[in-house]
């Protein structure tokens, strides 16, 4: 299915249309829903529309007369830096007495405070008496304090539950993911997750060729049909220089391919975010302190002192302490036969012992240059059964695969998304673009 759009390439535009047309009209006739049923309001990411949206824009309801309502009459006043319930109070002329008494019904749960300024209180005045107060702290989450008998008032908190809707973007890199991405829509942190996702199989700075493609679907967020927010990527697929990347989200938060293996490794590749490389593994080095011939089992990120090193896999850190020439050092064990040491640090992470168990990009300490360092700068060693390897090029062992069980529930949510990601592709191929 997957080479699909590839093979369209090969056919003259005209016939692309024509099948393209046709495509559309056979998933018409097999997806439109007999009575579209509406999204309840407590949709969660769980549930999966899977009728492509292109169809759904479609689907208009008939027009029923909409009742005839009287609206309350409020009045809204925004808060600005200084303000107090006492001078938003006042400035809708109510009296220091309702201050008093909303003050006492909110004094518990705290319900109106802290008020940050560009908040809205909202008023609704019944023969010149305070009716209820609303504050809406963000369009899921809104207060009411309203009069119950004359001087008591109820506070009630309503939280909403936006609708959970999947959207489907894809696009043809032309000069970068970054450009080509915000071209097809993404926005910048959708660009970012996605480079994340696929950042251990595919540098995005060097292995990116024009004509790669991308495509994903993920979620957003409505509220009364307003877009609210973005959810998480659901699947995502990347066919760099030809070669097919699909991910899928399981309910764990991380990515795997179809067939359940992890699409991150179990070590980063490097411990430091921001760094340059002061110098490579090489076994007859001259050590630059010692002058004489000392080999460079590791690789060293030159980085200002204060940049957090990553621990680069999951593990138990065997090692804090001060090592000789190596200075401050971290060891961690990791599952089976794989060690990593950091060396030169200024300070450690104070929670990060000997004996921690730490996770694969947690800050286990800072750059610096203690022991014989000529500057600041991360040392780095990878060993396998005790045995230095080149940590730029020893080949990373995958992070663990979804077991049996997990399988069992992460096979059929993939079938069912890769299946839509695909309904999605034929809807508007990449071939007539
Ligand atoms: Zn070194």
């Amino acid at each position: 299915m997957i080479t699909f759009p590839k093979l369209l390439q090969h056919f003259p535009k005209l016939y692309i249309r024509i099948l393209v047309l046709l495509t559309l009209v056979m998933l018409t006739i097999t997806l439109w829903p007999a009575s579209k049923p509406k999204n309840p309001p407590d949709a969660t990411t769980k549930t999966l529309d899977l009728t492509p949206k292109l169809l759904i824009e479609n689907t208009q309801a008939t027009l029923q007369p909409l009742p005839i309502i009287h609206p309350e009459k409020w009045t809204s006043v925004t808060v600005k830096s200084g303000d107090s319930l006492s001078t938003l109070f006042q400035r809708v002329g109510l009296s220091a007495q309702d201050v008093y008494q909303v003050s006492q019904a909110t004094k518990k749960t705290k319900a109106l405070s802290p008020l940050f300024p560009g908040d809205t209180l909202d008023f609704l005045i019944k023969n010149e008496r305070l009716d209820k107060v609303r504050l809406i702290k963000t369009p899921l989450l809104q207060t009411i304090v309203q009069r119950k008998d004359g001087t008591n008032y109820t506070v009630e908190t309503i939280t909403r539950k936006p609708d959970i809707e999947p959207r489907f973007v894809q696009g043809i890199i032309k000069s970068s993911l970054f450009v080509d991405g915000q071209n097809a829509g993404l926005s910048q942190k959708k660009l970012m997750q996605l480079a994340t996702i696929f950042g251990w199989d595919i540098d995005f700075a060097l292995d990116i060729r024009g004509n790669d493609q991308f495509a994903l679907i993920y979620e957003e967020k409505y509220l009364d049909d307003a877009l609210i927010g973005e959810g998480d990527i659901l699947a995502a697929q990347f066919i760099n220089r030809g070669k097919i990347f699909n991910a899928i989200r399981h309910s764990d938060g991380n990515y795997y391919s179809p067939q359940g293996y992890s699409m991150r490794k179990a070590f980063l590749r490097s411990p430091v975010d921001f760094f340059r490389i002061s110098s490579k593994y090489n076994p007859n080095r001259k050590h630059p302190v010692l002058k004489t011939v000392r080999p460079h089992r590791g690789v060293d990120y030159a980085a200002a002192t204060g940049t957090p090193i990553k621990a680069s896999g999951d593990g138990k850190v065997t090692w804090r302490g001060t090592k000789g020439g190596y200075g401050r050092t971290i060891i961690i064990q990791h599952a089976g036969i794989y060690t990593t040491l950091y060396a030169h640090m200024s300070k450690y992470n104070s929670k990060v012992k000997k004996g921690s168990r730490v996770k694969q990009g947690q800050v286990i300490g800072y750059i610096g240059s203690s022991g014989l360092a000529t500057g600041p700068h991360l040392h780095y060693e990878f060993r396998t059964n005790g045995v230095h390897k080149n940590p730029l090029k020893v080949k990373l062992p995958n992070a663990e695969p979804l077991n049996k069980e997990q399988m069992e529930e992460f096979k059929p949510v993939a079938k069912t998304i890769i299946e839509l990601l695909e309904a999605y592709q034929l809807g508007s191929p990449l071939a007539s673009i």
